[in-house]
Parts: structure tokens; sequence; C-alpha cells
């Protein structure tokens, strides 16, 4: 295989990974559950991979003050062990990942990075508008995840950067459903997964949709409207914003269906 000639690097130490991270032809991994998929076909240009999964800055994982801080190396299963209570709607997101080997493997970092618009973690980290720490030689800077992924696959990733971690505030009180739809329990990519979620001390809400456009879409202007007390209108404003298209896994319509039906059947909920 083509990459059997790569170099493989796995330091311990946070700036000498970022100083590593600089040089050409540098690949990160963490997992590898995204990077060997990709590798099937040969990459132009890499001649080494840097695994950043044994950095102990990016296996933090603390929650104090209301605030969750989950290290980029984090992967799903060390979540589920040590961190399953503090949030459910991350928990049962992650929960529904793939498989237990993937998630021993899989990380928070490798699932941003990927920008999939179907990434499991991601509609819970926009309805908090999370903030990601990241880092190169030219210093940190943070950015929230929404003006973070630009596109499928695409984010404002320098090269040469390395994600941290991954910062939000947790409500105390809230309300959710989280539904992900895939073909089969397991191992199974999302045809459409919908977060909806009521922050009871403000009674505000957030709408959030994968995989029907592409990037996850949080629908603001539906969330408005449910402060404006439009709530009749909101389900009307959904099937306008989402994009869903055919593929492999699902069609448009069916697609639009499921949003349109979640954001009815969680509109239902909180109301009753
Ligand atoms: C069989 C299978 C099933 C899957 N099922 C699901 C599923 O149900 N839901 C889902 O959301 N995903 C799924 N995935 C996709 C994948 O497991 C996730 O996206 C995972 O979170 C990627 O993490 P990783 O650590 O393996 O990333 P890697 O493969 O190591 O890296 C992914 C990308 O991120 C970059 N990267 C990684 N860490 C950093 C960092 N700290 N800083 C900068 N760049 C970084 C890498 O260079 C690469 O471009 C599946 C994958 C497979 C193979």
């Amino acid at each position: 295989m083509w990459y059997e000639s790569l170099a493989f690097e796995t330091p311990v130490d946070l700036q000498a990974a970022v100083k590593a991270a600089q040089r050409p032809g540098t690949k990160l991994i963490c997992g590898g559950t995204d990077v060997v998929v990709q590798f099937h076909h040969p990459v132009p240009d890499v001649q080494r991979l840097l695994n950043i999964g044994q950095i102990p800055e990016l296996k933090r994982l603390e929650f104090s003050c209301g605030q969750l801080i989950i290290g980029s190396a984090v992967c799903f299963a060390e979540f589920l062990q040590k961190a399953a209570s503090i949030f459910s709607p991350l928990t049962e997101a992650v929960a529904q990942i793939a498989s237990p080997s993937i998630r021993n493997l899989a990380s928070f970092g490798g699932n941003i990075i990927n920008a999939s618009p179907s990434g499991d973690t991601l509609p819970v980290l926009y309805a908090l508008d999370a903030e990601l720490t990241l880092l190169s030689t030219n210093g940190e800077r943070v950015i929230q995840i929404e003006d973070f992924i630009t596109g499928p696959g695409a984010t404002k990733c320098q090269p040469g950067e390395i994600l941290i971690d991954i910062r939000m505030k947790l409500p105390e009180q809230y309300q959710y459903q989280y539904h992900k739809f895939g073909s089969r329990k397991a191992l199974s990519c999302a045809k459409v997964n919908f977060l909806g979620m009521r922050l009871k001390q403000t009674d505000q809400i957030r709408l959030v949709y994968g995989a029907v456009a592409p990037t996850v879409l949080r629908l603001r202007e539906a969330e408005r409207m449910y402060e404006e007390g439009y709530l009749a209108e909101i389900p009307k404003t959904v099937n306008r914003l989402v994009k869903p298209i055919d593929d492999q896994r699902s069609t448009a319509a069916y697609r639009r269906y499921l949003c349109v039906t979640m954001t009815r059947r969680f509109l239902q909920k909180i109301s009753e």
C-alpha cells in the first residue's frame, strides 16, 4: 500500500507537536477512522503522519462552573465512560456513533475537522455555540464552530494548526429531543440528525439539523419565531430553509419530511 512508506511520529509534548505540524507534507492523525478511509486512494504530498492522540493537553475532559471542556483527542468511548452523566444530548449523540470499536478510536477533534454534514457531535456543538481553541506557531485563536466549518470536509483550520479543545457552556435546565435517522442502528451515517433544545431559563429554543445542507444547519430564523410567538409558522420555515439532496443514503424528499416532522414533534413536546 502506498501509505506504508509514510513516516509516523507520535509526539507527547504539545509544543513539539505544534512545531512538527508546520513541516510541509505532514498530515495530522488522531483515531484515524477518517484518515485511514481517505488513504484508500493515494493522497499526494503527504510524507508523514503526525499522531496527536497521546498529547496530555488534548486529552482533557473537565466540567466546572457550568463549562465543559473536551480535549480534541478525547475519543468517544472515553467520553461515554467518564462524562456520560454531564449533558444528556451530547451523550445520546455520541452513544449512537458507529460501533464500540470505532468509538474506541474516533475523537471529537477528528469529527469536527472532518466536517461531515452528518457528523454526529456537530448538532449539539452548534446548539451550544461551542468554541474551538486552535494552536499553531503563530499562537492561539478561538473560533465558534459555526464560523469554523465552511462546507463538506472544509474548515478554516490553517495548515499546521492543531485543534486543542472544544469549550461549551451547558444550560442548567433544558428539554431536548435528539434523533439520528440511519439505515441501521449501528455503523450507519445519518440520513438526518436533529437536535431540538429548549433552554428553560430564557425560554429560547435551538433547532439544529444535520445532513440536509453542505454544513450542519442551525436555523436561527426559526428559533427567533419561537421567541416572537409564531410557533405555527416554524415547520414551514424549516421546510423552506433546509437544502437536502438525493444521495446513496436517502432522498431529499424523505430528509425534508423528517426535518419538518421532527420539528413539529419537538414543538409539541415543549408545549405540553
Ligand atoms: C465504520 C465507520 C463508521 C463511522 N460512523 C460514524 C458515525 O456514526 N457518526 C459520525 O459522526 N462519524 C462516523 N464515522 C466517522 C469518524 O469515525 C468520525 O468523524 C471521527 O470522529 C473521526 O475522528 P478520528 O480521531 O478518527 O479522526 P482522524 O481520522 O484521525 O482525523 C480526521 C481529520 O481530522 C484531522 N485532525 C484530527 N485531529 C485533529 C486535531 N486535533 N487538529 C487538527 N486536525 C485534526 C485529521 O488530519 C483528518 O483530516 C465513521 C467512520 C467509520 C470508519
